[in-house]
């Protein structure tokens, strides 16, 4: 068994692990101490967050010109970040 893996994390959620669960600090997201596993509604695989990201840069990037623009000096500094 794979020591880095937490004993509460079952098989499954070890192959695809949450991305806010870090090793040594447990939840990195949440102020919950102990993982709660598949079982949480905020748990996010890499490729659930890939996907996200693919699909909210997608939608920004079909938005009227002027509106990025706007979004991107209003939240991001005036940098387009997707
Ligand atoms: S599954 Fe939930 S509790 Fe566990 S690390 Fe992810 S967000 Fe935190």
């Amino acid at each position: 068994m794979d020591e880095r893996i937490p004993s509460h994390k079952t098989a499954a959620a070890a192959d695809k692990p949450c991305i806010y669960f870090s090793i040594g600090k447990e939840c990195g997201l949440l102020s919950i101490g102990k993982c709660k596993g598949e079982k949480c509604s905020f748990r996010l695989t890499e490729q659930e967050y890939e996907a996200a990201q693919k699909q909210w840069k997608d939608r920004m990037n079909r938005m009227d010109p002027e509106k990025q623009i706007e979004i991107s000096r209003k939240y991001y500094g005036g940098k387009k970040q997707w």
